[in-house]
C-alpha cells in the first residue's frame, strides 16, 4: 500500500474523502496601472464608490441566501472589511494623490494590507487574509463590470472533488461545502481555527488544513485519499491505499449512523453509568449540529468568537440576539455562557488599544497578560455589555455563566459583584431575566486547581479547561509547534491536578464539567471517566466516538487504571501503560 506522496496537515474535521482534486485558484485580479489626467480623479473616485457599493450589495444578499443556511454571521467580517478606513478611504487617497486608477488604487492598497496581515503573529488574524482577497476580488470585479450572482449561481464542481487550495475566502468555502460534489477541503494555510475549518466541522466535511507543500505536489484532476481526523492527504494512492481507505470510511459511517441513530441514547457505561455530554460552540450555526448528535445542552460557549476578527465591540442588542438565538435553539436545555475570553491568542481585528478605545500596552507575553477575566475586569464597559446582554437573554431559555481564567479569589468576587449590579440596574428598568442564572468558573490555572477546594464553596459549578490547563501547568505554549512534543495531557502533574479539582468539586457537591480538547478525545475518555469525571464537552463531530467509548468502558476498571496510573512517574510510563491498558480494555474497538 502506498500513495506517490502523503502530505502531513492539521486535522481540522475528521472523517475520509476519496475523490479528485479540484485545485481552486485565488486569482488575484492585476489590473493595468493608468495615469489619470487631474480633472478625472473626482470621477474615478467616485467609480470606485459605486463599485464599493455594489459590493456591498453582494454581500448583503450573500448575507440573506447564507442566512436561511446559517452561515450568514461569519460573513460581517467581510462587510466590515469594505467599510475599514485602511482600505477603502486608502484606495480613495491613492487615486488622488497618485493620480491613478481606481483598479490600480485596489490593487496596490490590497497588496498592503495583505502585507500587513503576513506579518502578524496572531494565527486568527492571519487567517483572515483570504476575507481581504474576497473583498478586494469583488470589488475588481465590479468595476470591470461583471456580474456577481451568475457566477456565485453557475459554480458547479465536477463529481466527488476534494477542494485543493492556498486558503478559502470564507463565502467560497460555505458555497463550496454547499455544492453536492464537495467531499473534502484541503488547503496550505489556516488553522484549525480558520473559517475553513469551522465550515467544514459545521458541514461535517472532512478537513486537513495547514499542508505546507500542498500547492506544489498537487494537480488538478489527481486522485487523492483525505483523512481528516490524522491530517493526512495522499496523494495518487496505490489500489491497496484505496481499498483501505474505503474500508475506515465505512467503517466511520457505520459509526456516524450510528451515532446519529443513538444520539437520543444515553451514554451509560459498561457498568451503567451515566456520562453527560456537552457540546461546544463558536459560532451560532454549530448549534443544530450539536442538537442532531443528541447533546444535553451547551457546555462552552465561546462568545469571543462574536468578536474574533471585528473592529469593534457588539453592542448589547447585538449580543442579546445572539445569546437569545442560541438559548432559544436548545429548546431548555442548559446554555452555558462563558464571558469574552479575549486577549492572548484571541484578538479582534484591531489592535486591542483601538477595539477597546482605550490604554493597552504591548504585551511581551500575551498568554500571561491581559487576557480573559482580566481583560474583561480592566475593560468594565466591555464586561458590563455582555453582562447585561446576557442576563437579559436569560428570560429566553436555561442560561449559566461562567468566568474564564480565574486564578485569584478578587477576580472572581469582583466578577460576581458586576454580575450582581448588573441584574439589579436591570430589575430596576423592569426587565425580564431568569431568577437563578448557576455562576461557574473554569478552572484553567494551576493557581485555581490548587485552591478548587476553596473555590469549590464560591461557585455552583467548574468546568475544566484542559487547554489551558496543561498549557499553564507544563509551560507549553499550546499554540507552538517545535514544543508540541512536550504537550501532554498525561504528565502527572496534570493528572494530580485533575484529580485534586475533582476531588474539591465532589466534596463540595458542585457539579464540574471537563470542555477542553481532551473531553472530544476518545484516547482520553477512559481516563477522565477513570477521574471521577461524569460530564464532557466538546465539538459536535467526536460525540458519536466518545459516547461509544463511554457505552464501551467500565467505570470500575477506568478506576484501576487512573488509580494505578498515578502511581507512575515519567510521562512516557503513564502513556505506554495507559496505551496497555486500553488495548486490553477495547480488543474490538479503535479509540485510539
Ligand atoms: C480550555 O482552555 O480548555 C478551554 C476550553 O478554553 P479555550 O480553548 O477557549 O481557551
Ligand atoms: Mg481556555
Amino acid at each position: 500500500m502506498s500513495a506517490r506522496i502523503v502530505l502531513k496537515g492539521i486535522g481540522a474535521s475528521p472523517g475520509i474523502a476519496i475523490g479528485q482534486a479540484f485545485v481552486y485558484a485565488l486569482q488575484t485580479i492585476v489590473p493595468l496601472r493608468k495615469e489619470l489626467p487631474q480633472a478625472q480623479l473626482k470621477a474615478e473616485v467616485e467609480r470606485l464608490c459605486v463599485a464599493l457599493g455594489a459590493t456591498e450589495k453582494q454581500l448583503a444578499h450573500l448575507r440573506q441566501k447564507l442566512s436561511a443556511q446559517e452561515h450568514g454571521l461569519i460573513l460581517e467580517a467581510h462587510s466590515l472589511m469594505l467599510a475599514d478606513p485602511l482600505f477603502a478611504d486608502a484606495a480613495k487617497a491613492a487615486i488622488l494623490s497618485k493620480g491613478i486608477n481606481a483598479e490600480w488604487a485596489v490593487f496596490e492598497t490590497t497588496q498592503e494590507l495583505l502585507a500587513h496581515f503576513d506579518a502578524l503573529q496572531n494565527p486568527y488574524i492571519r487567517e483572515r487574509r483570504s476575507d481581504i482577497k474576497w473583498v478586494a476580488d469583488s470589488v475588481q470585479k465590479n468595476l470591470a463590470g461583471h456580474v456577481f450572482e451568475e457566477e456565485e449561481d453557475g459554480f458547479h464542481l465536477p463529481e466527488n472533488s476534494i477542494v485543493v487550495a492556498d486558503e478559502l475566502p470564507v463565502a467560497k468555502a460555505v458555497f463550496l461545502a454547499n455544492e453536492k460534489n464537495t467531499l473534502a477541503f484541503v488547503t496550505q494555510g489556516g488553522g484549525e481555527t480558520s473559517h475553513t475549518s469551522i465550515v467544514a466541522r459545521a458541514k461535517q466535511l472532512p478537513a486537513v488544513v495547514g499542508a505546507s507543500t500542498l500547492l506544489q505536489n498537487v494537480k488538478p484532476g489527481d486522485s487523492l485519499v483525505v483523512d481528516g481526523e490524522l491530517g493526512e492527504i495522499y496523494v495518487e494512492p496505490d489500489e491497496g491505499m484505496l481499498r483501505q481507505a474505503k474500508r475506515k470510511q465505512r467503517q466511520q459511517q457505520a459509526q456516524q449512523m450510528h451515532a446519529q441513530q443513538q444520539a437520543h441514547a444515553p451514554a451509560l457505561s459498561l457498568d451503567g453509568h451515566k456520562v453527560s455530554l456537552w457540546g461546544n460552540v463558536e459560532f451560532i450555526e454549530e448549534v443544530d449540529m450539536l442538537l442532531k448528535m443528541g447533546a444535553e445542552g451547551i457546555g462552552l460557549f465561546r462568545t469571543e468568537f462574536l468578536l474574533v476578527g471585528k473592529d469593534r465591540p457588539c453592542s448589547e442588542e447585538e449580543q442579546f440576539w445572539a445569546y437569545r438565538r442560541v438559548l432559544e435553539a436548545m429548546q431548555g436545555r442548559l446554555v452555558t455562557l462563558r464571558t469574552f475570553d479575549l486577549g492572548g491568542d484571541k484578538l479582534p481585528g484591531e489592535p486591542l488599544e483601538k477595539f477597546l478605545e482605550g490604554h493597552v500596552e504591548k504585551e511581551a507575553n500575551p498568554a500571561l497578560g491581559l487576557r480573559a477575566i482580566r481583560l474583561c475586569l480592566g475593560h468594565r464597559e466591555l464586561f458590563r455589555t455582555q453582562l447585561r446582554a446576557a442576563l437579559r437573554a436569560s428570560a429566553f431559555g436555561n442560561l449559566q455563566l461562567m468566568f474564564p481564567l480565574i486564578s485569584h479569589f478578587s477576580e472572581l468576587h469582583e466578577a460576581k459583584k458586576e454580575l450582581e449590579a448588573c441584574r439589579a440596574s436591570l430589575s430596576v428598568q423592569g426587565i425580564a431575566m431568569a431568577k437563578h442564572i448557576p455562576v461557574g468558573m473554569m478552572i484553567e490555572t494551576p493557581a485555581a486547581a490548587w485552591v478548587a477546594d476553596l473555590l469549590a464553596y464560591e461557585v455552583d459549578f467548574f468546568s475544566v479547561g484542559t487547554n489551558d490547563l496543561i498549557q499553564y501547568t507544563l509551560a507549553i505554549d499550546r499554540q507552538n509547534s517545535q514544543v508540541a512534543y512536550l504537550y501532554s495531557p498525561l504528565h502527572l502533574a496534570v493528572l494530580r491536578s485533575l484529580q485534586h479539582i475533582v476531588a474539591s468539586a465532589q466534596k463540595a457537591g458542585i457539579p464540574l464539567c471537563v470542555c477542553g480538547e481532551m473531553a472530544g478525545s476518545s484516547q482520553h475518555t477512559a481516563m477522565l471517566l477513570g477521574m471521577g469525571i461524569n460530564s464532557l464537552s466538546m465539538a459536535a463531530v467526536h460525540m458519536g466516538k466518545v459516547k461509544e467509548c463511554i457505552q464501551n468502558t467500565s467505570i470500575a476498571k477506568a478506576q484501576q487504571m487512573m488509580q494505578a496510573a498515578l502511581q507512575k512517574s515519567s510521562t512516557e510510563e503513564i502513556e505506554a501503560f495507559i496505551h496497555t491498558q486500553m488495548h486490553a480494555m477495547y480488543v474490538d474497538h479503535n479509540f485510539f
